[in-house]
């Protein structure tokens, strides 16, 4: 029976813009949501499942990725709320607490596939990571969560092959930034076109620094790409890659905004893609699941959907007609999309290629 382990950071609450007196789309009700949302629909209730304690994470966890003057200067922002250390980020005197639980859960979320306690598993916290980078912090993200577990899986597991994959429809800039020199960590990311959404990064060209030329992924997505772009980005290209690099462990980066009803990007993943890709990934390989965005009312919906495809459970029907979704959409979509994968293909093709034609 494949196992799937769940931690959350049950302080998150303390992180709370209100508490400086504004509101943000990033806040508690996200994860309360969630887990409202899980135990009414009883698919918890399924053995497959376990809920796991968490310990907060050390000082030592977090300097793997960040600087100790970033550390500090989080610290300093907390005692003084005023003060914000970033672009769209906020702070409040428990944000540090919150975030040492949060790291705390992502690292046990780790440690249960790591020792086969689990096949899978899915750390269900915020504040997001994928934006902090090792000396700063930008959208909603304080620490990179993903990072320091990777980090903490080559130092203290051992790992020699870990692949990073973000499918939120926000670029994994703090991410790449933290690996784009590592040919021991495969950053791939898909998202919303940079020139259409912050933070206006993650080009095609790319592609990581030397020694590991190859190694960091970025996949431009037109506004209004759906489940068919999607699954050929991930058929003809993720794939493949990892096929070849062969990790030991996949840390996904799942955001919630590439979902169509986000106010908050102009993507049409609906749940039938979130499924596909995830179920794919978990049948291949151990995949630990890190909540990233996602600012609608649906993200109990979808994580209900994450836990399916992790344990190889039936997915529910999709929400909508996917024909109308197709045909309410610019007709540029999909010719922008296959320009894309076709520059995406060249740029990686010395790396990774050649490409099965398909
Ligand atoms: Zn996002």
């Amino acid at each position: 029976m494949t196992r799937v382990g769940i931690t959350f950071n049950k302080n998150h609450y303390l992180h709370d813009s209100l508490l400086n007196g504004y509101p943000c789309p990033e806040n508690p009700l996200r994860i309360k949501n969630i887990l409202e949302y899980l135990e009414n629909s009883g698919l918890i209730d399924d053995d497959k499942f376990h809920f796991y304690d968490a310990s907060p994470a050390s000082m030592r966890d977090i300097l793997r990725v960040h600087t100790g003057e970033y550390v500090d200067l989080i610290k300093a922002c907390t005692r003084d709320p005023r003060q914000s250390p970033g672009k769209d980020v906020y702070v409040c005197p428990s944000s540090f607490d919150v975030v040492l639980q949060a790291l705390g859960c992502v690292l046990k979320a780790g440690e249960l596939v790591a020792t086969g306690e689990c096949k899978h598993s899915y750390a269900i916290i915020r504040p997001p990571g994928h934006h902090a980078g090792p000396d700063s912090c930008n959208g909603f993200c304080l620490f990179n969560n993903s990072g320091i577990l990777a980090r903490y899986m080559q130092e203290v597991k051992g790992l020699e092959r870990i692949a990073i994959v973000n499918i939120d429809a926000h670029a994994s800039d703090g991410t790449y930034s933290a690996f784009e020199a590592d040919q021991q960590v495969l950053c791939i990311s898909i998202h919303q076109n940079q020139k259409t959404l912050y933070p206006f990064k993650g080009f095609i060209r790319d592609i990581g620094v030397r020694p590991a030329l190859g190694y960091c992924i970025n996949m431009e997505m037109p506004t209004e790409s759906g489940n068919p772009e999607y699954s050929l980005f991930y058929d003809e290209v993720a794939e493949k890659v990892l096929d070849k690099f062969d990790p030991q462990l996949v840390i996904l980066e799942c955001g919630f905004d590439a979902y169509h009803k986000e106010p908050l990007a102009k993507l049409n993943l609906t749940i039938d893609g979130y499924y596909r890709m995830i179920f794919k990934l978990a049948s291949k390989w151990s995949v630990v699941t890190l909540l990233e965005g996602g600012y609608h009312d649906d993200l109990g919906l979808l994580a209900s959907v994450v836990l399916r495809a992790l344990a190889g459970i039936e997915n529910i029907g999709d929400e909508v007609d996917q024909i109308d979704l197709l045909a309410s959409r610019h007709v540029k979509t999909r010719k922008e999309f296959n320009n894309n994968l076709s520059l995406l293909k060249t740029r990686l093709e010395p790396y990774w290629g050649p490409w099965d034609r398909s």
